[in-house]
């Protein structure tokens, strides 16, 4: 059955079952672990919810601009148990990315942290905020806790309904612009609760993950999974795979879970025989299509299993998983089963009748899991889920007689770089923004370690001085996080497109691959 549980009651049971057990450890690098037990992380979120009820209204939206700092999860449970909306939000934007996102969540608060990766954030968000009257309090988590634990606890915190909104994450759907999925409390409870069975873990086993919080497999399927299991998570602060694997190896954890980069990088890392990962059993993917290969890779480093997942956001997020006892051939090239209670078919894209067995169709999901719906955005909603319920992922797939899912493709245009999604079209709209560019397409090229890197195909203004790369690199830089920012740069003199006028980014991949197109 589905967890009737909100994100504050799984903190709370968790607590009151084992107290004493030891529930974060956040690891980072060059500093002492910092731990909490689930007695004193739920202290914490109380007098943090106790906080956030002396500012705000339950119901309200609070941002988090952090990246995965303890704090980042005081904050996650305390508004929980206040019953604000959290807003997710990547460190990795910038001022204007951020100001639309606030704007975008109707956010009343922000909580960032002082500096990350050499942005100093404070000084941004005073200056986003500026423009932003609805935001009454700005806060640095930085020196947060102290303020929150000398807050005395409230002896009664608001009544939280399990189908109301917990959590705000930005995604861009299936098409550009970003939008703010709400999910509810049971959704991303149950969810994560689905997928930690799925892994086979032995019952309480110690959890290691880089994770961003900003995603919902962050702050969803490791933490709310790691607390339905009562068991300890390890939480490394940014991903440094130095950090990542003395974390693994100092407190023995028994599962890591990251994106595809992630498990390369580790893998890879020059120095990984010095760390001792042999308590480790089960390693947990996904975001992206997870190369077999790299599967194989642990699996003879280590003797671990694998279970891959695939989801969407905008599905709380997990919809099918591979767990750790599939046959090898399902293991490796298929995104596994859907899971309990998820309703999944794979429907026509063009009628929406269900496929055939084994027919490509359009990845779709219903039920418990599917988000409320993109903030003031119904008509976005509409498109997305339909009126029989149906999320539509966007995604091309294929179901087997026994239900495994196969993804074979995408309806979207997308890219996936590291596990962050880009939507080309936001980056085609920054680029036509500078005055010698006269058209812009932008697309992914294949490669090992990242899954995809970020190209540009540009077309110039002849009355203009012509930009060199370097020149429209600062200007994507100025307006996008550097995570979207194209790698190689083209130019032709006109975009292929077809008879209907639509741009043909196939031909322009081909071009790229044969050594036809002129690199600016
Ligand atoms: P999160 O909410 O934590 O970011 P996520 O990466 O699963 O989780 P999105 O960022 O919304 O969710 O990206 C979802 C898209 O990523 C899917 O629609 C699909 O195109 C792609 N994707 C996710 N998992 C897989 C997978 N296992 N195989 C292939 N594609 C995947």
């Amino acid at each position: 059955p589905i967890v009737e549980l909100t994100v504050g009651e799984l903190l709370r049971q968790a607590a009151a079952d084992v107290p004493d057990k030891c529930a974060v450890i956040s690891v980072g690098p060059g500093r002492e672990d910092r731990t909490w037990t689930y007695a004193e992380l739920l202290d914490d979120a109380e007098r943090a919810a106790s906080w956030l009820l002396d500012r705000f209204q339950p119901g309200e939206h609070v941002a988090v601009w952090a990246p995965n700092v303890p704090e980042w999860l005081v904050l996650q449970y305390g508004a929980a148990l206040a019953g604000l909306v959290l807003v997710a939000v990547n460190p990795a934007l910038r001022d204007g990315e951020l100001a639309y996102a606030l704007r975008r969540a109707e956010c009343v608060g922000v909580f960032s942290v002082g500096e990350f990766r050499g942005t100093d954030m404070a000084s941004m968000v005073q200056r986003v905020c500026a423009d932003i009257p609805e935001i009454r309090e700005n806060v640095d988590l930085n020196g947060w806790l102290p303020r929150v634990r000398a807050t005395a606890p409230r002896a009664e915190l608001p009544v939280v309904a399990p189908e109301a909104p917990t959590q705000i994450q930005f995604t861009s759907g299936t098409t550009g612009s970003p939008k703010a999925a709400v999910l509810a409390h049971r959704a991303m409870v149950s969810n994560a609760a689905f997928v930690r069975e799925r892994c086979g873990l032995a019952a309480g086993a110690t959890y290691a993950t880089a994770l961003p919080l900003f995603h919902t497999a962050g702050c969803g399927l490791a933490v709310m999974g790691s607390f339905y299991d009562r068991a300890t998570l390890v939480l490394a602060e940014i991903f440094d795979p130095a950090t990542v694997l003395k974390g693994m190896a100092d407190h023995r954890a028994a599962a890591f879970g990251g994106v595809p980069l992630m498990l390369h990088a580790l893998l890879g890392f020059p120095g990984r025989e010095e760390f001792d990962l042999s308590a480790l059993t089960v390693l947990m993917s996904g975001g992206d299509a997870v190369p077999a290969a790299l599967i194989d890779g642990w699996a003879r480093a280590y003797g671990v299993g694998s279970s891959a997942v695939y989801g969407q956001t905008e599905a709380s997020p997990i919809i099918c998983q591979t767990s750790p006892a599939d046959a090898p051939e399902d293991a490796l090239h298929t995104a596994g089963q859907p899971l309990p209670n998820a309703d999944v078919a794979i429907l026509d894209p063009d009628t929406g009748a269900v496929a055939p067995i084994g027919a490509e169709g359009e990845i779709c999901a219903r039920g418990y899991q599917v988000m409320l719906g993109y903030l003031g955005m119904p008509e976005a909603t509409a498109r997305t889920v339909d009126a029989d319920g149906w999320l539509h992922t966007g995604d091309l797939g294929t179901m087997d007689a026994r239900g495994y899912v196969t993804v074979t493709g995408r309806l979207k245009d997308l890219i996936i770089r590291g596990g962050e999604n880009i939507y080309p079209r936001e980056v085609e709209e920054a680029l036509v923004e500078h005055p010698a560019v006269a058209n812009a397409a932008v697309l992914g090229r294949r490669d090992e370690a990242w899954g995809e890197q970020v190209v540009a195909v540009v077309t110039l203004d002849p009355a203009q001085d012509a930009p060199s790369a370097d020149d429209l690199h600062a200007h994507v830089r100025g307006l996008l996080a550097p995570h979207k920012t194209p790698r190689d740069w083209y130019v032709v003199t006109e975009l292929p497109v077809n008879a209907m006028g639509k741009l043909q980014k196939f031909r322009l991949r081909d071009g790229i691959e044969a050594g036809d197109l002129q690199p600016l």
